[in-house]
Protein backbone atom coordinates (compact mmCIF):
# COMPACT_ATOMS: atom_id res chain seq x y z
CA UNK A 1 0.00 0.00 0.00
CA UNK A 2 1.64 3.65 -0.87
CA UNK A 3 2.25 6.00 1.68
CA UNK A 4 0.55 8.14 3.69
CA UNK A 5 -1.72 4.79 3.90
CA UNK A 6 1.19 1.98 4.44
CA UNK A 7 2.05 4.23 7.69
CA UNK A 8 -1.53 4.70 9.25
CA UNK A 9 -2.02 1.21 8.08
CA UNK A 10 -0.73 0.31 11.62
CA UNK A 11 -4.08 2.36 12.91
CA UNK A 12 -6.67 0.32 10.98
CA UNK A 13 -4.90 -2.97 11.88
CA UNK A 14 -5.33 -2.17 16.29
CA UNK A 15 -8.55 -1.59 15.81
CA UNK A 16 -9.52 -4.67 13.88
CA UNK A 17 -7.76 -6.89 16.01
CA UNK A 18 -9.72 -5.39 19.05
CA UNK A 19 -12.62 -6.31 16.88
CA UNK A 20 -13.71 -3.38 15.47
CA UNK A 21 -14.33 -2.39 11.89
CA UNK A 22 -12.14 0.57 10.46
CA UNK A 23 -11.58 1.62 6.67
CA UNK A 24 -10.00 4.93 5.08
CA UNK A 25 -12.25 7.53 4.05
CA UNK A 26 -13.12 10.86 2.49
CA UNK A 27 -10.40 13.39 0.72
CA UNK A 28 -7.05 10.47 0.94
CA UNK A 29 -9.12 8.01 -1.31
CA UNK A 30 -10.73 10.29 -3.51
CA UNK A 31 -7.33 11.95 -4.03
CA UNK A 32 -5.55 8.53 -4.34
CA UNK A 33 -7.91 7.52 -7.02
CA UNK A 34 -7.37 10.88 -8.69
CA UNK A 35 -4.08 10.70 -8.57
CA UNK A 36 -3.39 14.02 -6.22
CA UNK A 37 -1.08 14.57 -4.04
CA UNK A 38 -2.73 12.79 -0.92
CA UNK A 39 -3.87 15.16 2.36
CA UNK A 40 -5.01 13.96 5.76
CA UNK A 41 -5.30 10.46 5.94
CA UNK A 42 -8.82 9.68 7.64
CA UNK A 43 -9.87 6.78 9.12
CA UNK A 44 -13.49 5.43 10.24
CA UNK A 45 -14.12 3.13 12.78
CA UNK A 46 -16.97 1.27 14.76
CA UNK A 47 -15.14 1.52 17.69
CA UNK A 48 -16.62 4.11 20.32
CA UNK A 49 -14.46 7.35 20.69
CA UNK A 50 -13.68 6.07 24.35
CA UNK A 51 -12.28 2.61 22.98
CA UNK A 52 -10.00 4.39 20.38
CA UNK A 53 -8.35 6.63 23.24
CA UNK A 54 -8.38 3.48 25.20
CA UNK A 55 -6.65 1.51 22.35
CA UNK A 56 -4.08 4.10 21.65
CA UNK A 57 -1.00 5.63 23.84
CA UNK A 58 -1.23 9.02 22.57
CA UNK A 59 -4.60 10.67 21.77
CA UNK A 60 -5.88 13.97 21.43
CA UNK A 61 -10.21 14.26 21.97
CA UNK A 62 -10.36 16.74 18.82
CA UNK A 63 -13.95 16.66 18.76
CA UNK A 64 -15.87 14.11 20.67
CA UNK A 65 -19.10 15.49 20.20
CA UNK A 66 -18.57 14.77 16.82
CA UNK A 67 -16.96 11.44 17.40
CA UNK A 68 -13.10 12.77 16.69
CA UNK A 69 -10.21 11.36 17.78
CA UNK A 70 -6.12 12.21 16.66
CA UNK A 71 -4.67 9.32 17.20
CA UNK A 72 -1.02 10.06 17.29
CA UNK A 73 1.12 7.03 15.48
CA UNK A 74 4.49 7.83 14.81
CA UNK A 75 4.92 10.76 15.18
CA UNK A 76 1.33 11.98 12.91
CA UNK A 77 -1.68 12.83 14.39
CA UNK A 78 -4.79 11.15 12.37
CA UNK A 79 -8.42 11.47 12.71
CA UNK A 80 -9.93 8.31 13.46
CA UNK A 81 -13.81 9.32 13.78
CA UNK A 82 -16.71 6.87 14.98
CA UNK A 83 -19.18 5.61 12.27
CA UNK A 84 -22.05 8.12 12.77
CA UNK A 85 -25.05 9.77 11.36
CA UNK A 86 -25.65 13.33 11.97
CA UNK A 87 -29.00 12.49 13.37
CA UNK A 88 -32.30 15.26 12.88
CA UNK A 89 -30.74 18.28 10.90
CA UNK A 90 -31.54 21.66 12.52
CA UNK A 91 -31.62 25.58 10.58
CA UNK A 92 -29.78 23.81 7.87
CA UNK A 93 -27.07 23.80 9.82
CA UNK A 94 -24.79 20.33 10.87
CA UNK A 95 -25.88 19.49 13.64
CA UNK A 96 -24.31 19.89 17.49
CA UNK A 97 -25.16 16.56 18.38
CA UNK A 98 -24.67 13.04 15.88
CA UNK A 99 -25.51 9.71 16.47
CA UNK A 100 -22.82 6.56 15.98
CA UNK A 101 -24.22 4.00 14.52
CA UNK A 102 -22.31 0.60 13.83
CA UNK A 103 -22.44 0.86 10.00
CA UNK A 104 -19.73 1.78 7.55
CA UNK A 105 -22.63 2.05 4.82
CA UNK A 106 -24.63 4.79 7.20
CA UNK A 107 -21.31 6.72 7.84
CA UNK A 108 -20.87 7.06 3.67
CA UNK A 109 -24.17 7.80 3.33
CA UNK A 110 -24.06 10.94 5.16
CA UNK A 111 -21.04 12.35 3.73
CA UNK A 112 -21.73 15.09 1.18
CA UNK A 113 -20.72 14.08 -2.29
CA UNK A 114 -20.03 10.43 -3.51
CA UNK A 115 -16.68 10.79 -4.77
CA UNK A 116 -16.18 11.36 -0.86
CA UNK A 117 -17.91 8.58 0.53
CA UNK A 118 -15.80 5.82 -0.72
CA UNK A 119 -14.03 3.53 1.65
CA UNK A 120 -11.04 1.45 1.55
CA UNK A 121 -9.92 -1.30 3.64
CA UNK A 122 -6.45 -2.73 4.90
CA UNK A 123 -6.27 -4.84 1.57
CA UNK A 124 -6.48 -1.78 -0.60
CA UNK A 125 -10.33 -2.90 -1.60
CA UNK A 126 -12.80 -0.02 -2.20
CA UNK A 127 -16.19 -0.02 -0.92
CA UNK A 128 -18.34 2.10 -2.60
CA UNK A 129 -22.01 1.91 -2.38
CA UNK A 130 -22.89 5.54 -4.30
CA UNK A 131 -20.57 4.79 -7.06
CA UNK A 132 -17.83 7.24 -6.19
CA UNK A 133 -15.70 5.57 -8.78
CA UNK A 134 -17.54 6.50 -11.26
CA UNK A 135 -18.10 9.93 -10.88
CA UNK A 136 -14.03 10.81 -10.40
CA UNK A 137 -14.09 8.93 -13.65
CA UNK A 138 -16.59 11.16 -15.09
CA UNK A 139 -14.93 14.00 -13.39
CA UNK A 140 -18.18 14.43 -11.69
CA UNK A 141 -19.49 15.99 -8.21
CA UNK A 142 -22.96 14.53 -7.36
CA UNK A 143 -24.22 14.27 -3.62
CA UNK A 144 -24.71 11.22 -1.90
CA UNK A 145 -28.70 11.05 -2.42
CA UNK A 146 -30.82 13.38 -3.23
CA UNK A 147 -29.31 16.94 -3.81
CA UNK A 148 -32.37 19.03 -2.52
CA UNK A 149 -32.66 17.82 0.63
CA UNK A 150 -28.65 17.55 1.23
CA UNK A 151 -28.48 21.06 0.72
CA UNK A 152 -31.18 21.58 3.26
CA UNK A 153 -29.30 19.42 5.96
CA UNK A 154 -26.22 20.98 5.54
CA UNK A 155 -26.62 24.59 3.78
CA UNK A 156 -22.67 24.66 3.06
CA UNK A 157 -21.86 21.75 1.09
CA UNK A 158 -23.30 24.02 -2.13
CA UNK A 159 -20.08 26.27 -1.00
CA UNK A 160 -18.13 23.12 -0.73
CA UNK A 161 -19.48 21.76 -4.00
CA UNK A 162 -17.97 24.82 -5.61
CA UNK A 163 -14.50 24.80 -3.82
CA UNK A 164 -14.02 21.04 -5.17
CA UNK A 165 -14.84 22.69 -8.66
CA UNK A 166 -12.44 24.54 -7.97
CA UNK A 167 -9.70 21.91 -6.72
CA UNK A 168 -10.78 19.24 -9.02
CA UNK A 169 -12.11 21.25 -12.27
CA UNK A 170 -14.77 19.12 -12.23
CA UNK A 171 -18.30 19.67 -13.29
CA UNK A 172 -21.40 19.96 -11.37
CA UNK A 173 -24.31 17.25 -11.67
CA UNK A 174 -27.22 18.43 -13.55
CA UNK A 175 -29.11 17.81 -10.32
CA UNK A 176 -26.60 19.00 -7.62
CA UNK A 177 -26.19 22.27 -9.47
CA UNK A 178 -30.16 22.88 -9.62
CA UNK A 179 -30.25 22.35 -6.11
CA UNK A 180 -27.96 24.99 -5.20
CA UNK A 181 -30.10 27.17 -7.66
CA UNK A 182 -32.78 26.79 -5.92
CA UNK A 183 -31.37 26.94 -2.41
CA UNK A 184 -28.53 29.37 -2.10
CA UNK A 185 -30.83 31.15 0.20
CA UNK A 186 -30.03 28.47 2.82
CA UNK A 187 -26.36 29.56 3.13
CA UNK A 188 -27.43 32.55 5.26
CA UNK A 189 -27.83 29.63 7.81
CA UNK A 190 -24.09 28.93 7.70
CA UNK A 191 -21.25 30.59 10.44
CA UNK A 192 -19.23 33.46 8.03
CA UNK A 193 -16.18 30.84 9.92
CA UNK A 194 -17.14 27.88 7.69
CA UNK A 195 -18.05 29.85 4.75
CA UNK A 196 -14.37 31.43 4.34
CA UNK A 197 -13.04 28.18 4.75
CA UNK A 198 -14.13 26.99 1.83
CA UNK A 199 -14.52 30.32 0.02
CA UNK A 200 -10.27 30.70 0.24
CA UNK A 201 -10.18 27.08 -1.17
CA UNK A 202 -12.20 28.32 -3.58
CA UNK A 203 -9.94 31.12 -4.62
CA UNK A 204 -6.45 28.76 -4.23
CA UNK A 205 -7.67 25.70 -6.60
CA UNK A 206 -6.33 25.51 -10.22
CA UNK A 207 -9.84 25.99 -11.48
CA UNK A 208 -11.06 28.99 -9.32
CA UNK A 209 -12.25 30.93 -12.51
CA UNK A 210 -14.76 28.07 -13.40
CA UNK A 211 -15.93 28.01 -9.80
CA UNK A 212 -16.53 31.76 -10.01
CA UNK A 213 -18.21 31.19 -12.90
CA UNK A 214 -20.57 29.06 -10.88
CA UNK A 215 -20.72 31.39 -8.27
CA UNK A 216 -22.18 33.97 -10.61
CA UNK A 217 -24.57 31.76 -12.26
CA UNK A 218 -25.92 29.52 -9.15
CA UNK A 219 -26.17 32.80 -7.69
CA UNK A 220 -24.43 31.59 -4.64
CA UNK A 221 -22.18 34.65 -4.64
CA UNK A 222 -25.63 36.28 -3.42
CA UNK A 223 -25.52 35.35 0.40
CA UNK A 224 -21.64 35.59 0.85
CA UNK A 225 -20.56 38.65 2.91
CA UNK A 226 -20.42 42.18 0.91
CA UNK A 227 -20.73 40.35 -2.41
CA UNK A 228 -24.93 41.02 -2.75
CA UNK A 229 -24.35 43.81 -5.23
CA UNK A 230 -21.56 42.87 -6.96
CA UNK A 231 -22.35 40.92 -9.72
CA UNK A 232 -20.89 42.54 -12.18
CA UNK A 233 -17.88 43.20 -11.31
CA UNK A 234 -17.41 38.97 -9.92
CA UNK A 235 -17.83 38.56 -13.55
CA UNK A 236 -14.56 40.24 -14.45
CA UNK A 237 -12.71 37.61 -11.78
CA UNK A 238 -13.51 34.84 -14.44
CA UNK A 239 -11.46 36.33 -16.84
CA UNK A 240 -7.96 35.72 -15.02
CA UNK A 241 -5.67 33.16 -13.70
CA UNK A 242 -5.88 33.05 -10.17
CA UNK A 243 -3.21 30.18 -10.29
CA UNK A 244 -0.20 33.44 -10.40
CA UNK A 245 -1.48 34.46 -7.14
CA UNK A 246 0.30 33.25 -4.34
CA UNK A 247 -0.78 34.16 -1.19
CA UNK A 248 -3.84 34.71 1.12
CA UNK A 249 -2.83 38.37 1.13
CA UNK A 250 -2.30 38.20 -2.74
CA UNK A 251 -5.70 36.78 -3.84
CA UNK A 252 -7.87 38.32 -1.03
CA UNK A 253 -6.16 41.73 -2.72
CA UNK A 254 -6.91 41.02 -5.92
CA UNK A 255 -10.38 40.49 -4.82
CA UNK A 256 -10.68 43.67 -3.18
CA UNK A 257 -9.47 45.68 -5.84
CA UNK A 258 -11.35 44.22 -8.48
CA UNK A 259 -14.55 44.82 -6.62
CA UNK A 260 -13.89 48.22 -6.42
CA UNK A 261 -14.79 48.65 -2.53
CA UNK A 262 -15.23 51.52 -0.91
CA UNK A 263 -14.42 50.17 2.20
CA UNK A 264 -12.20 47.03 2.30
CA UNK A 265 -11.81 47.01 5.95
CA UNK A 266 -15.15 46.30 6.73
CA UNK A 267 -15.25 44.14 3.77
CA UNK A 268 -12.57 42.06 5.18
CA UNK A 269 -13.78 41.75 8.51
CA UNK A 270 -17.36 40.83 7.46
CA UNK A 271 -15.43 37.80 6.29
CA UNK A 272 -13.80 37.27 9.69
CA UNK A 273 -10.50 37.17 8.36
CA UNK A 274 -7.30 37.67 11.01
CA UNK A 275 -6.29 41.04 12.08
CA UNK A 276 -2.99 40.73 10.89
CA UNK A 277 -4.36 39.12 7.12
CA UNK A 278 -6.68 41.95 6.89
CA UNK A 279 -3.45 44.73 7.77
CA UNK A 280 -1.77 42.56 4.86
CA UNK A 281 -4.55 43.09 2.56
CA UNK A 282 -4.99 47.07 3.18
CA UNK A 283 -0.89 47.19 2.88
CA UNK A 284 -0.92 45.87 -0.65
CA UNK A 285 -4.10 47.63 -1.71
CA UNK A 286 -2.63 51.13 -0.72
CA UNK A 287 -0.02 50.18 -2.95
CA UNK A 288 -2.32 49.35 -5.72
CA UNK A 289 -3.45 52.94 -5.47
CA UNK A 290 -0.17 54.69 -6.27
CA UNK A 291 1.90 52.25 -8.21
CA UNK A 292 -0.58 52.60 -11.19
CA UNK A 293 2.11 50.91 -13.97
CA UNK A 294 5.21 49.82 -13.57
CA UNK A 295 7.25 52.92 -13.68
CA UNK A 296 5.70 54.27 -11.21
CA UNK A 297 8.06 52.42 -9.16
CA UNK A 298 11.04 54.47 -7.32
CA UNK A 299 13.47 53.41 -4.81
CA UNK A 300 12.26 55.69 -2.12
CA UNK A 301 8.40 53.50 -2.32
CA UNK A 302 9.90 50.04 -2.37
CA UNK A 303 11.80 51.36 0.31
CA UNK A 304 8.29 52.30 2.07
CA UNK A 305 6.59 49.55 1.18
CA UNK A 306 9.17 47.15 1.85
CA UNK A 307 9.45 44.26 -0.75
CA UNK A 308 7.07 41.96 0.48
CA UNK A 309 4.21 44.06 0.16
CA UNK A 310 5.67 45.19 -2.69
CA UNK A 311 5.91 41.99 -4.73
CA UNK A 312 2.11 41.42 -3.69
CA UNK A 313 0.86 44.65 -4.87
CA UNK A 314 3.23 43.75 -8.41
CA UNK A 315 1.78 40.70 -8.96
CA UNK A 316 -2.07 41.78 -8.92
CA UNK A 317 -0.85 44.73 -11.04
CA UNK A 318 0.71 42.81 -13.20
CA UNK A 319 -1.79 40.25 -13.30
CA UNK A 320 -4.75 42.92 -13.95
CA UNK A 321 -2.52 44.57 -17.05
CA UNK A 322 -1.65 41.13 -18.62
CA UNK A 323 2.55 41.74 -17.67
CA UNK A 324 4.49 38.87 -16.83
CA UNK A 325 4.54 38.99 -13.02
CA UNK A 326 7.61 36.79 -12.63
CA UNK A 327 9.49 39.14 -14.84
CA UNK A 328 8.47 42.55 -12.72
CA UNK A 329 8.66 41.20 -9.46
CA UNK A 330 12.23 40.12 -10.29
CA UNK A 331 13.07 44.02 -11.82
CA UNK A 332 11.47 44.62 -8.52
CA UNK A 333 13.87 42.57 -5.80
CA UNK A 334 16.87 43.84 -8.14
CA UNK A 335 15.81 47.33 -7.37
CA UNK A 336 15.14 46.60 -3.59
CA UNK A 337 18.54 44.59 -3.56
CA UNK A 338 20.51 47.73 -5.25
CA UNK A 339 18.86 49.86 -2.01
CA UNK A 340 22.12 50.90 0.16
CA UNK A 341 19.95 50.29 3.21
CA UNK A 342 16.63 48.19 3.98
CA UNK A 343 14.49 49.84 6.75
CA UNK A 344 16.01 52.69 9.53
CA UNK A 345 17.10 50.80 11.39
CA UNK A 346 19.92 50.26 9.02
CA UNK A 347 20.99 53.82 9.00
CA UNK A 348 24.46 54.73 10.16
CA UNK A 349 22.86 57.69 12.74
CA UNK A 350 19.56 57.78 15.27
CA UNK A 351 17.90 60.33 17.23
CA UNK A 352 20.64 60.13 19.56
CA UNK A 353 22.90 61.49 17.06
CA UNK A 354 20.98 64.34 15.94
CA UNK A 355 20.44 65.34 19.71
CA UNK A 356 23.94 65.37 20.29
CA UNK A 357 25.31 67.09 16.93
CA UNK A 358 22.39 69.77 17.23
CA UNK A 359 22.08 69.89 20.73
CA UNK A 360 18.57 70.42 20.89
CA UNK A 361 15.96 68.63 23.10
CA UNK A 362 13.97 65.62 20.90
CA UNK A 363 10.92 66.61 19.62
CA UNK A 364 9.24 65.69 16.04
CA UNK A 365 12.14 67.27 14.09
CA UNK A 366 14.18 64.23 14.62
CA UNK A 367 11.71 62.48 12.77
CA UNK A 368 11.38 64.49 9.97
CA UNK A 369 15.47 64.87 9.60
CA UNK A 370 15.70 61.25 10.21
CA UNK A 371 13.42 60.69 7.09
CA UNK A 372 15.69 63.38 5.19
CA UNK A 373 18.78 61.52 6.00
CA UNK A 374 16.98 58.39 4.68
CA UNK A 375 15.99 59.65 2.01
CA UNK A 376 19.41 61.28 0.62
CA UNK A 377 20.80 57.78 1.48
CA UNK A 378 18.40 55.46 -0.31
CA UNK A 379 18.96 58.07 -3.48
CA UNK A 380 22.55 57.69 -3.33
CA UNK A 381 23.25 61.16 -2.74
CA UNK A 382 25.35 60.64 0.34
CA UNK A 383 26.93 56.96 1.66
CA UNK A 384 25.53 55.60 4.77
CA UNK A 385 28.14 56.16 7.20
CA UNK A 386 28.22 58.38 10.08
CA UNK A 387 30.90 60.90 9.64
CA UNK A 388 30.24 61.41 6.23
CA UNK A 389 26.01 62.12 7.24
CA UNK A 390 27.11 64.46 10.11
CA UNK A 391 29.01 66.62 6.92
CA UNK A 392 26.30 66.38 5.12
CA UNK A 393 23.85 67.13 7.55
CA UNK A 394 25.31 70.35 9.16
CA UNK A 395 25.98 72.73 6.69
CA UNK A 396 22.76 71.49 5.24
CA UNK A 397 21.04 72.44 7.89
CA UNK A 398 22.49 75.25 8.44
CA UNK A 399 21.06 76.48 5.17
CA UNK A 400 17.67 75.51 6.04
CA UNK A 401 18.16 77.76 8.90
CA UNK A 402 18.96 80.43 6.44
CA UNK A 403 15.64 79.37 4.43
CA UNK A 404 17.34 78.33 1.49
P1 LIG B 1 -9.56 18.20 1.62
O1 LIG B 1 -8.60 17.40 0.82
O2 LIG B 1 -9.69 19.58 1.13
O3 LIG B 1 -9.36 18.10 3.11
P2 LIG B 1 -11.79 16.51 2.12
O4 LIG B 1 -12.71 15.77 1.19
O5 LIG B 1 -10.89 15.66 2.98
O6 LIG B 1 -10.98 17.53 1.27
P3 LIG B 1 -12.76 17.61 4.57
O7 LIG B 1 -13.40 18.93 4.80
O8 LIG B 1 -11.44 17.34 5.18
O9 LIG B 1 -12.70 17.43 3.00
O10 LIG B 1 -13.80 16.50 5.03
C1 LIG B 1 -13.48 15.14 5.13
C2 LIG B 1 -14.65 14.28 4.67
O11 LIG B 1 -15.76 14.48 5.54
C3 LIG B 1 -15.16 14.59 3.27
O12 LIG B 1 -14.45 13.90 2.28
C4 LIG B 1 -16.61 14.15 3.37
O13 LIG B 1 -16.71 12.75 3.24
C5 LIG B 1 -16.98 14.50 4.79
N1 LIG B 1 -17.57 15.85 4.96
C6 LIG B 1 -16.93 16.99 5.27
N2 LIG B 1 -17.78 18.02 5.38
C7 LIG B 1 -19.00 17.52 5.15
C8 LIG B 1 -20.31 18.08 5.13
N3 LIG B 1 -20.53 19.38 5.36
N4 LIG B 1 -21.35 17.23 4.89
C9 LIG B 1 -21.14 15.93 4.66
N5 LIG B 1 -19.95 15.35 4.66
C10 LIG B 1 -18.87 16.12 4.90
MG1 LIG C 1 -9.58 16.45 4.54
Amino acid sequence: MKEPFQTALGIIRTLQQHGHEAYFVGGAVRDLLLNRPIGDVDIATSALPEEVMRLFPKTIAVGLEHGTVAVIHEGTPYEVTTFRTEGKYEDYRRPESVTFVRSLYEDLQRRDFTMNAIAMDEHGQLIDPFHGQEAISKRIIRTVGNAKERFSEDALRMMRALRFVSQLGFQLSEETKQAIIEHTSLLAHISVERITIEFEKLMEGPFAQQAFSLLVETQLFLYLPGLRAKEAELRTLIDYDWTALSSRGQRWGFLCYMLHLSDAHSFLRAWKLPNRLIKEVEAILHIMNIIQSYADWTKERLYEFGIEHSCAAEAIRSLISGESILENQNRLQQLFASLPIKERKELAINGKDLIEWYKRPSGPWIADMLAMVERAVINGVIDNKKEQIKEWLIPCNQKHEKNC
